[in-house]
C-alpha cells in the first residue's frame, strides 16, 4: 500500500540536533483512527503494533506489504505497549485495568492487575528493564470516562508508578507522587527512570540501581508547549517525545534541542526498522513514520 507524503518540519533550536534530521517528508502509513497510541515495532515480523483506544482495538502495520490490519479486537481498550526481553508482546489494557502478556503461542498472561488488593486504575505505559522486571504507569484516564475505558471510581485512590518483580510477579511501589504518570523509559544503562506527569507537565528522572530500588527524583525537565505522553530514547541517550503539537527532542542534560511538527496531536512513538532508525508517531487518527539520522536506543524493549 502505498502512503501520503507530508513535508515534514523540524525546528532546529539548538546546534545538536542539527545532525538528528533525516527525511523531508513524514509518510502517513494509516488514518482510520481515533486516537492511536502504544507503537511497538516487532523486529523479527517486521510488523508495528499499536493501539486504537476508544475504538478498543490494535492493529498492525506490514513493513514488507504496507498494508494495516487489525491485530487485536476487542482490545481490553488497550493502550501503551512494549516487548519483554524474549520478545513477548506486553500491553497495557485501560478497560481490563491490567498489564498483560502475550504468550508466544498467543495465549494471554496476567502480569498485574491489583496493588495492595485494589484494583488498578487503567495501566497507560509499560517498559522492561533487561532483569526482566516491568515498570508501568498507572494514570485514572481509562476510568475517567467510558470513551478510553470502563468509568469507576479508583479503588486505590492515586495515580502511581509500579514495578512487577521478574522472580515473584509481586507488584511493588516506584512512585506515588504523581498526578497523571503516563510515559516511562530507561537509561541506556539503566541507572535512570524517566516518568512524565502529563498533568504537571513534567518528565522527573530517578536514580535507579541495580536491584531495582528507586532513589528520590529530580526535575528532567518541563514541557514548554503541548503536553507529554509517551517516549523513548535514542541510541545516544536523547529523549524523545510526544507532546501533542508534535515530537520534542531532549539531550540527556535536559535541554530541549528540537522540534519534528505533525499535522495531528501526538500522543507517542518509537523507533523501529531493521536498522532502528525510522521513528513511528502515533497521532490522533494516524501512524506517521520518519526516516532520521538516528538510531533508537537498541533493546527488545525498544524503550531504553
Ligand atoms: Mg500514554
Amino acid at each position: 500500500m502505498r502512503a501520503d507524503t507530508i513535508p515534514a518540519r523540524f525546528e532546529v533550536l539548538d546546534e545538536r540536533f542539527a545532525n538528528c534530521r533525516g527525511d523531508s517528508r513524514f509518510e502517513r502509513l494509516y488514518d482510520g483512527c481515533r486516537w492511536a497510541e502504544g507503537p511497538v515495532y516487532v523486529p523479527a515480523g517486521r510488523y508495528l503494533v499499536w493501539s486504537d483506544i476508544p475504538n478498543e482495538r490494535m492493529l498492525r502495520w506490514d513493513e514488507m506489504t504496507g498494508n494495516v490490519g487489525l491485530f487485536r479486537s476487542p482490545s481490553g481498550f488497550s493502550n501503551g505497549n512494549t516487548l519483554d526481553r524474549e520478545g513477548r508482546l506486553v500491553t497495557c489494557e485501560h478497560g481490563n485495568r491490567r498489564v498483560s502478556r502475550t504468550e508466544h503461542d498467543g495465549t494471554i498472561t496476567v502480569i498485574a492487575d491489583r496493588f495492595d488488593g485494589k484494583r488498578l486504575n487503567s495501566p497507560n505505559d509499560v517498559v522492561v528493564r533487561s532483569d526482566g522486571s516491568i515498570w508501568f504507569t498507572d494514570p485514572a484516564y481509562g476510568i475517567d470516562s467510558d470513551y478510553e475505558g470502563h468509568q469507576a471510581a479508583s479503588e486505590i485512590g492515586a495515580c502511581n508508578v509500579y514495578r512487577v518483580d521478574p522472580q515473584t510477579a509481586q507488584v511493588t511501589l516506584v512512585a506515588d507522587d504523581f498526578e497523571r504518570p503516563n510515559g516511562l523509559a530507561f537509561s541506556l544503562d539503566e541507572t535512570l527512570l524517566y516518568v512524565a506527569d502529563t498533568r504537571r507537565n513534567h518528565i522527573r528522572v530517578f536514580p535507579v540501581d541495580r536491584n531495582g530500588d528507586v532513589g528520590a527524583s529530580k526535575l528532567f525537565t518541563d514541557c514548554t508547549s503541548g503536553v507529554f505522553d509517551g517516549f523513548r530514547l535514542d541510541n545516544t541517550g536523547r529523549l524523545w517525545a510526544g507532546v501533542g503539537e508534535g515530537v520534542h527532542c531532549f539531550d540527556p542534560d535536559g535541554t530541549l534541542i528540537g522540534k519534528l511538527h505533525l499535522p495531528e496531536a501526538v500522543a507517542n512513538l518509537t523507533f523501529g526498522g531493521p536498522q532502528r532508525n525510522r521513528l513511528f508517531i502515533t497521532a490522533t487518527t494516524s501512524l506517521y513514520s520518519i526516516r532520521l539520522n538516528v538510531t533508537g536506543a537498541w533493546t527488545l524493549s525498544s524503550s531504553r
